[in-house]
């Protein structure tokens, strides 16, 4: 075997795995392991075309990790064989500080720690997972790649939120963006596919998976995107709701009695989707919606406007536009919901070409009419390839 870098993202209560060929891009294994810390805890492994479930209590992520080299070992592919060179790691927040893909030192471990701050749901969870692999890897290189790397040089203009100067640069309040690895990916990967040198295409992407969330990049640079300081800004989520009038939080805070914690728990959790239908799932909403249920259409609106207002605002800032990229759950599947965005957009040339919107192909392709400017894309996202890549790269 040739060697392989083995691509860790490690949530709060989960651990997504996957053992790549940097070079190939070919996966020699893939895991998931889910409800860490909790009831019913399941890791399941896919070696091949083979997946092996096993359903166990799983204490904790150093647990979770040991499990998932319990079945390298097991199912395999043998890790010893598969020449692991590095490990990568999701970073959700690299704050100012980090966004090349940095080697985990204990000085650099220290520093993520301290951004907590800025994402105290998703750092402390990459930590503990970093940690678990750096004990089950000790003699490999393991690699940062930043979530919020690709929009470090944000434009100011975009990245500041417009209060008292003093206080946002003491506690670190400006637009940082997240989803960067896939943005990055997606919108290299559209220059591609349009013939272009990157440095001469401007694309719009709207990754809409569970979370959602737009960019514009004007040659090859992210010039605008919708998450802020936090994820919980911009389109409509699965449980988040996106952009709001914060004062709408000031007025639960005196009307409902809602506290910190609670409006937290509004907005991360009982927001976008979630909050509106009962259910975070597009593919459920979509069918409720079919099947004539008022919550689920009203829900499918605010989705697909807040989606055409970005697509308007990101050509304005963009000047011209070159491709519309869907990726994501919901962008590379969902060939209803991208009509729907790109109906009536004909002010800004786009259009959809129904038969290719509608076919049955994956992979990456155009949907718009042949010779159609800007062009209508959907181009699969693949976050664990470019972490695999950046990690490789590094090294
Ligand atoms: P995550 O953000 O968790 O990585 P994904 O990118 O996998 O999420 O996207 C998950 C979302 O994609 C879910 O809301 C799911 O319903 C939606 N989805 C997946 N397949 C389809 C489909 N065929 N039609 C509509 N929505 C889909």
């Amino acid at each position: 075997m040739s060697a392989h870098v083995l691509v860790i993202n490690s949530g709060s209560s989960s651990i997504k795995y996957r053992l790549i060929d940097p070079v190939s891009g070919a996966i020699a294994a893939r895991g998931l392991i889910e409800r860490i810390g909790e009831t019913g805890g399941r890791i399941a492994h896919v070696n091949g075309g083979a997946e092996t479930v096993r359903e166990t209590e799983i204490a904790d992520h150093r647990a979770g990790m040991a499990l998932a080299y319990e079945m390298f070992t097991e199912v395999g592919p043998d890790l010893s064989a598969a020449e692991v060179a590095a490990v990568g790691h999701r970073i959700v927040h690299g704050g100012r500080r980090f966004h090349a893909p940095t080697v985990l030192t204990d000085e650099v471990i220290a520093e993520i720690e301290r951004l907590s701050v800025l994402a105290p749901l998703h750092n402390p969870p990459n930590l503990v997972g970093v940690a678990a692999a750096r004990e089950k890897f000790p003699d490999v290189p393991h690699v940062a790649v930043f979530d919020t790397g690709f929009f470090h040089d944000l434009p100011e203009a975009a990245a500041t939120y417009a209060i008292d100067a003093e206080l946002a640069e003491r506690h670190g309040v400006r637009r940082y963006g997240f989803h960067g690895t896939s943005h990055d990916y997606v919108s290299a990967r559209a220059a591609e596919v349009l013939g272009r040198d990157r440095a001469e295409a401007n694309v719009i992407v709207l990754h809409l998976g569970n979370g959602a969330s737009a960019s514009a990049v004007r040659g090859g640079r992210a010039v605008e995107t919708s998450m802020g300081m936090t994820p919980l800004e911009g389109l409509v989520m699965g449980t988040r709701g996106g952009d709001i009038d914060p004062g709408v939080l000031m007025h639960l805070e005196r009307s409902a009695g809602m506290d910190v914690a609670a409006l937290d728990d509004l907005l991360n959790h009982r927001s976008g989707l979630q909050g509106m239908t009962g259910g975070n799932d597009f593919r459920t909403l979509t069918e409720r919606a079919e099947a004539g249920d008022e919550a689920a259409r009203h829900a499918y609106q605010v989705y697909v406007h807040r989606l055409r207002k970005y697509i308007g605002a990101y050509t304005a800032v963009l000047g011209r536009l070159d491709a519309l990229v869907f990726t994501a759950g919901v962008g590379e599947n969902a060939a209803g919901l991208r009509a729907d965005v790109v109906a009536g957009l004909e002010v800004f040339g786009l259009a959809i070409d129904p038969e290719r919107n509608g076919s049955a192909e994956r992979g990456e392709r155009y949907i718009s009419p042949a010779g159609a400017t800007p062009a209508v894309l959907v181009i699969p996202t693949d976050e664990e390839l470019a972490i695999a890549r950046d990690a490789w790269a590094l090294l």
